[in-house]
């Protein structure tokens, strides 16, 4: 096994503090990396204060990793020591069932490995995430991450990047649709960069007036402060896809009334509490209401090449890693531009 030093949660009121963990040594079909950034998800916060039930202690978040690979096992054909590379949200699935043999791992109908807060295969070991100095993950689920992108801006492509882009593509976004991003935060903000890339009108609904100048910057051309807001009439029946990556509970049917006829509310924001739904906000207008996970390896992989392509990074702010607890009450108080990215490398050896 190799020792490894990582940041943990013991408990859901403590704070992260520095652990050791093990890694298995790479088996045949393994790949073991050494960890340069992870950014810091909301998700990431929600498991480590257990907001969402069944988190499991002593718990490593992250799953925005990228890093270099150490060595590889002896039958490891994609990737060679050196090369800049990524672990998204999961570190394995159960390969067999629809859902997997499709490419949407994340929709696993057995047993999906998630980075953390999970166990392996076997159901028994726990995983680990990317708080850590290194890795080991099966090839299958390791990404390339080209050398046009620099690393710890593209950290955040492995989670809020591919759960932005995988509903817009999903649904079809395109040239001169209306597309609404609700929250401008690590989701919010990489959801702003592609429906404008893929030819959307964007238009920003925020609680941070601040932001504003921002979300232009970003890609949005119209920006709405949702606290501030007095009349909403001329925002009824105007958007095609509404995509809400909301942390916190909020009133979901003020969004509803913005969709046009057959329009799309996504939901990528996980609450800890349900919402409040209206059913006449769907009714009248045929109105869809869907949830979106991550993205599975294709797609993931798919959305990086797409970024290398267009240039298209995070905006992050890069932290040494003890500063974890820290990013995590920047986070909560939406005071982050656009996502905190841990330095790895700033953890010893
Ligand atoms: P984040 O960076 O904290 O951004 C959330 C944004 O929501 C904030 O920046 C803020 O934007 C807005 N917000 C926060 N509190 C609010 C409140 N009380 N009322 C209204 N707006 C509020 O979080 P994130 O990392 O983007 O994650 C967002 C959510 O998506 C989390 O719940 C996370 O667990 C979930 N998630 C889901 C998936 C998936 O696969 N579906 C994947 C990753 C994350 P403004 O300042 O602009 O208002
Ligand atoms: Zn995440
Ligand atoms: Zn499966």
């Amino acid at each position: 096994m190799l020792k490894t030093k990582a940041y943990a949660a013991q408990n859901p009121k403590s704070k992260l503090a520095p652990f050791t963990i093990q890694r298995r040594e790479p088996g045949a079909r393994d790949v073991l990396i050494k960890i340069l950034y992870c950014g810091v998800c909301h998700s990431d916060i929600h498991q480590a204060r257990d907001e969402w039930g069944q988190a499991s202690f002593p718990m490593v978040p992250g799953h925005e990793i990228v890093g270099k690979v150490i060595r590889t096992g002896s039958k490891v054909k994609r990737f060679r020591a050196g090369e800049s590379v990524g672990v998204g949200c999961f570190v394995d699935s159960c390969r067999k069932c629809p859902s997997c043999q499709e490419g949407l791992e994340q929709y696993c109908e057995s047993h999906i490995s998630f980075t953390y807060n999970c166990t392996e295969q076997d159901q028994k070991t726990p995983t680990y995430g990317g708080y850590s100095s290194q890795i080991t993950v099966d090839e299958k689920y390791v990404l390339k991450i080209s050398n046009k992108l620099p690393l710890a801006k593209a950290a955040p492509l492995l989670c809020a990047g591919v759960t932005t882009y995988s509903p817009l593509k999903h649904f079809k976004v395109a040239k001169g649709q209306s597309v609404g991003v609700v929250g401008l935060g690590g989701l919010g903000h990489m959801a702003v960069k592609f429906a404008a890339a893929m030819g959307a009108e964007v238009t920003v609904f925020s609680t941070s007036p601040s932001k504003q100048k921002d979300a232009r910057r970003l890609g949005a051309r119209h920006f709405v402060n949702t606290k501030t807001l007095k009349d909403s009439a001329p925002l009824q029946d105007q958007f095609d896809l509404i995509l809400d990556s909301v942390s916190a509970p909020h009133d979901i049917n003020f969004y509803l009334n913005f969709l046009k006829r057959e329009g799309t509310l996504v939901l990528v924001g996980a609450p800890e509490k349900p919402y409040a739904l209206e059913p006449f906000s769907l009714i009248r207008k045929r109105r869809k209401m869907a949830g979106s996970l991550i993205g599975g390896i294709r797609e993931t992989q798919e959305m990086l090449d797409f970024c290398a392509r267009k240039k298209i990074t995070a905006e992050v702010e890069v932290v040494p890693v003890q500063k974890v607890n820290e990013a995590y009450e920047r986070t909560i108080k939406g005071d982050v531009h656009y996502r905190f990215v841990l330095d790895l490398q700033t953890i010893g050896s």
